[in-house]
């Protein structure tokens, strides 16, 4: 078997040295067989070790058993020790040369092709790299800032963002958030190099180029796309960043002009202010929330109940304090984490991963195990927002949350702002977090506190601390320990926001240009009690897994490319 193999691949690459002479060589049903035999081989050794590692994960997260991290520490890097082989990512790069009839064939090449160029590295490379992230993000799990020379946490920080009217202790409470920024600078500078080397040696001009490759996404698309969001958002961002200066600059009782980073409610201005009479917890203490999320599904045609009897859904000791979904093993066996508490915020993420869940749950289990997957981290990502932001609709509100006409109209509309400040503040920091990286990758020697407090100012307008020369990037986690990742929140609301317009124009059998659906319409999807929304989403979405690639999944379920106009149309 083997041997044939080796006659095989040496055939392949003759084919592969003919290709500039003879275009688009097809493929004979022979050679689909071989490639089918290829890609089967190597699934069966890895879905195993999948399971076993995603189990071991779910439990170290939910257990906090130093044994189950080790263990699931070991099955990630037999995993990726599989997926570094250089003679089969050589052969998988030949395949995804060729032309494949076979459509299924041919995307389950795709997959594993990018499953391999992630794990391309060098062995001392990935160790290195694992090695200096981990110890970067121990010192920002360790590291203790001070105010007066006394210890706080990084919850006292924001709090005092969040409630203080004192500047000066504003102003120390915001530098000592950053002072992590000078502990660990020059290390993310190191990593951001090696990163660098790293990805040229597998061909590519920057890690950051090496990171969208990955992800089926390149440089000059996701820089344009938030270009334009930029673009389309200057003039609402204006007033809404007025209205929050007028307000800051009142109850700190000094002029907007005079207003520092340090005056905004949070250390990088990534949230909106939360509203004060949006205090709706008391409404939420009483309600079943498994039940309200379950009976919620349930009117969309999808059922959570057996995802919702295999998860871990309530405080204990040890166990992973935030929120998350797994599919364990591509199939039947999918689960969440919550730390659930009857108020609103635990509502919406319970929602949240739910949705994940059943995005898993509906997929096509007759799709190959390669394509048992969403198209995209951004696709399932959409979704989960998507039904997320139902919560605090008016639909919800009434049913699930039992509230008055007079509460609810009340709540509506300060819902509906708070939605849309928080997508125009998140947005706009994004763009200073996905430019920075960009930017900094292509040239790591540059000056890049400098390209920081630029991006700040122009994407963010807020003022730059005169004559400081510290690496506040670095105060960032995601820099050093989530790299290249931060457009997938904002495609997600793209994606989010496209679905919607297509549902509405279903319901109201609008032809023509999807953008031209009146936002009235849209606003009515409330996906209370709808079942025909969950059977397009499951039929558009859901069901196809990886079948398709994400491109073409936007234009399947939407008819549209992916577009940031929807988003835009409905926020700003
Ligand atoms: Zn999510």
């Amino acid at each position: 078997m083997f041997k044939q193999f080796a006659i095989f691949a040496s055939l392949l690459i003759l084919i592969a040295g003919c290709i500039k002479e003879v275009p688009n060589p097809k493929f004979s049903k022979t050679s689909e067989k071989e490639v089918r035999m290829f890609i089967d081989s190597i699934v069966n050794e890895l879905a195993p070790i999948e399971k076993e590692w995603n189990n071991t994960q779910y439990n170290a997260w939910e257990g906090g058993l130093d044994a189950d991290y080790q263990k699931a520490a070991e099955l990630e890097t037999l995993y990726r020790l599989k997926l570094s082989d250089k003679e089969k990512f050589e052969k998988l790069k030949l395949y995804k040369s060729m032309k494949i009839k076979d459509p299924t064939l041919k995307r389950e090449v795709e997959v594993l092709y990018l499953m391999f160029l992630e794990n391309q590295l060098d062995k001392d490379i990935i160790e290195e790299l694992v090695k200096r992230s981990n110890a970067i993000e121990k010192k920002f799990n360790t590291f203790r800032a001070k105010i007066d020379d006394k210890e706080v946490s990084m919850n006292d920080i924001k709090d005092i963002l969040r409630t203080s009217t004192d500047r000066e202790l504003r102003k120390k409470a915001y530098l000592a958030q950053k002072s992590i920024g000078r502990e660990i600078g020059k290390e993310i500078v190191e990593l951001m190099k090696i990163r660098n080397y790293a990805a040229n040696k597998v061909g590519f001009k920057d890690y950051y180029e090496y990171r969208l490759a990955i992800q089926e996404l390149d440089k000059d698309y996701v820089l344009n796309l938030f270009d334009k969001l930029v673009n389309l958002t200057e003039e609402p961002f204006k007033v809404v960043k007025k209205e929050i200066d007028d307000m800051i600059a009142s109850n700190l009782k000094i002029k907007p002009e005079e207003l520092m980073p340090w005056d905004y409610y949070d250390p990088f201005f990534q949230e909106a202010p939360e509203f004060k009479e949006l205090s709706v917890d008391k409404y939420f203490q009483k309600l079943d929330l498994i039940k309200v999320a379950t009976d919620f599904y349930k009117g969309l045609n999808m059922d959570p109940t057996d995802i919702i009897e295999r998860s871990s859904l309530y405080e204990k000791p040890k166990k992973n304090p935030h929120a998350f979904e797994m599919s364990v093993d591509r199939m039947n066996d999918i689960r969440i984490l919550c730390n659930l508490k009857n108020n609103y915020d635990w509502m919406s993420t319970l929602i949240h991963e739910l949705g994940h869940a059943l995005y898993d749950k509906y997929t096509d289990k007759n799709l190959p195990w390669l394509l048992r997957s969403p198209a995209s981290s951004f696709s399932t990502e959409g979704i989960a927002q998507l039904f997320e932001r139902a919560v605090g609709k008016d639909g919800f509100l009434k049913k699930y949350v039992g509230l008055s006409d007079e509460e609810r109209a009340k709540f509506r509309y300060l819902f509906d702002k708070q939605l849309r400040y928080r997508q125009l503040i998140f947005l706009r920091w994004s763009a200073v977090m996905v430019n920075f990286e960009a930017q900094a990758y292509a040239n790591p020697e540059q000056d890049l506190s400098k390209l920081w407090w630029d991006l700040v100012e122009k994407y963010q307008h807020l003022k730059r601390i005169p004559d400081r020369n510290e690496p506040d990037y670095a105060a960032k986690i995601h820099i050093a320990t989530v790299p290249v990742y931060y457009h997938n929140y904002i495609l997600g609301e793209l994606f989010g926001s496209q679905l919607l317009f297509a549902i509405a124009a279903k319901h109201i059998k609008h032809e023509g240009r999807l953008i031209d659906v009146p936002l009235s319409e849209v606003n009515k999807i409330d996906f209370i009690d709808m079942p025909d929304v969950g059977e397009f989403l499951i039929d558009r979405v859901f069901f196809l897994g990886a079948r398709l690639n994400w491109k073409e999944l936007v234009k399947y379920s939407t008819g549209e490319e992916l577009s940031p106009e929807f988003f835009a149309k409905q926020f700003f």
